[in-house]
């Protein structure tokens, strides 16, 4: 198997499985109970909270676990639109966000709320000025997310809370493709909402986490319940999601500078691979490291995901997400219809090797071969 779609997900390592399997059948407590087994279920979750947020850059009381990233930015925007109830009904974001804020926003709109959608450049890029030149007296939220998860494009994030220092509006970043994959702290970012999800880094599926923080204040609960989570996300918390989280993400810091290093050779290397095929488009400004988005124009990406994976190879057609549709990320850069068609993500992590991204140049190569024998 040749897995290069690690913006899609990433595979749980041994020592985090581990861990997990651990807590579901010894530490099996719940929390919120008062006898020994619950206080170390209860040490589970709070260690797991220091570790996420020491990655973070943040304060563990500022970090919230939530079941995914979508569910993170669904309640960051609605927190901040709720705190800002008598700022405004503007919400700013941009047009290449991932369905999990473009989706919400555009419910939103069917609320009463209005919202203004930022273009990026043909290379995939925002700029801050543009941020500003939007702004209006009754905006009450700015979602711009970190790393754009199609084409790997770093959004000028801290050039933004910069700009919103002495407004009203909160800013919000969905840093779900950023979060260990590109450096950054909270502190820094500057950011009042910061989403994030483990099973981008490692970690298991169904455990995200919001960190609240800057100007947020006041915080809307996401359910009404128990006390968990400060009251704000109560549930009992998913112990053993938690602790892979976690451990993910200390087994990602330890050995951070090293796996940026290799994600990023890992993508040099794609790169110069795939540059020699013909017909063969690199798209995206290639901020991320783990990320580089290509287009066979003219050639339904569906289509070649489909014909890659009959050899073991796995990309995306742009995002996992699309099912088919063409990307509304390429659409919005302006790019025409057969490129944007055509998109696809090859995507990195710590496992990759260089035997995949041969694979996938192998395969490429004698598809285009096929597609135009002239060439
Ligand atoms: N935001 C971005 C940028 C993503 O890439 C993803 C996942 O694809 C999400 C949000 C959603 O995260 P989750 O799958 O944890 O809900």
């Amino acid at each position: 198997m040749h897995y290069l779609d690690h913006a899609a997900t990433t595979p749980v390592s041994q020592e985090a499985a581990q861990v997990m399997l651990e807590v579901l059948t010894r530490q099996f407590g719940n929390p919120s109970s008062q006898y020994k087994l619950g206080r170390d279920a209860k040490g589970v979750v709070d260690a797991g909270r220091a570790a996420v947020a020491n990655a973070l850059g943040c304060k563990p009381e500022q970090l919230f676990f939530t079941s995914c990233g979508t569910e993170s930015d669904n309640w960051a925007i609605r927190a901040a639109l709720h705190q800002n109830r008598r700022v405004g009904k503007h919400i700013v974001t941009t047009a290449v966000e991932h369905s999990a804020v473009l989706q919400f926003v555009k419910h939103l709109e069917q609320e009463g709320y209005a919202a203004t959608y930022v273009k990026p450049d043909r290379q995939g890029r925002i700029t801050a000025e543009q941020i500003a030149g939007v702004l209006r007296e009754d905006t009450a939220v700015v979602s711009v997310m970190l790393v754009n998860n199609e084409t790997g494009a770093r959004f000028p994030v801290e050039e933004i809370a910069a700009l919103l220092k002495d407004r009203p509006a909160l800013l919000h970043t969905d840093a779900v493709q950023g979060f260990l994959k590109v450096p950054f702290a909270a502190r820094s970012l500057g950011a009042d909402y910061i989403s994030v999800s483990a099973h981008k880094i490692g970690g298991p599926k169904g455990a995200g986490a919001l960190f609240a923080g800057g100007k947020a204040k006041n915080i809307l609960p996401l359910l009404f319940g128990g006390g968990q989570e400060a009251g704000l996300r109560p549930g009992t918390e998913a112990t053993a999601q938690i602790a892979g989280f976690a451990k993910a993400v200390e087994l990602r810091q330890s050995r951070l500078e090293e796996i940026l290093r290799h994600v990023a050779g890992c993508r040099a290397y794609a790169l110069e691979k795939l540059t020699a095929i013909p017909g063969l488009q690199i798209l995206g400004p290639g901020d991320a490291p783990h990320i580089l988005a290509a287009s066979l124009p003219g050639y339904p990406s569906q289509n070649i995901v489909g014909e890659l994976s009959e050899k073991g190879i796995y990309i995306s057609a742009g995002s996992a997400c699309h099912k088919g549709k063409a990307s509304h990320v390429f659409t919005a850069m302006g790019l025409d219809k057969k490129t944007a068609a055509g998109a696809i993500r090859i995507s990195f992590g710590p496992e990759t090797q260089r035997a995949d991204i041969d694979a996938l140049a192998g395969a490429l190569a004698e598809h285009q071969r096929t597609r135009f024998p002239m060439l």
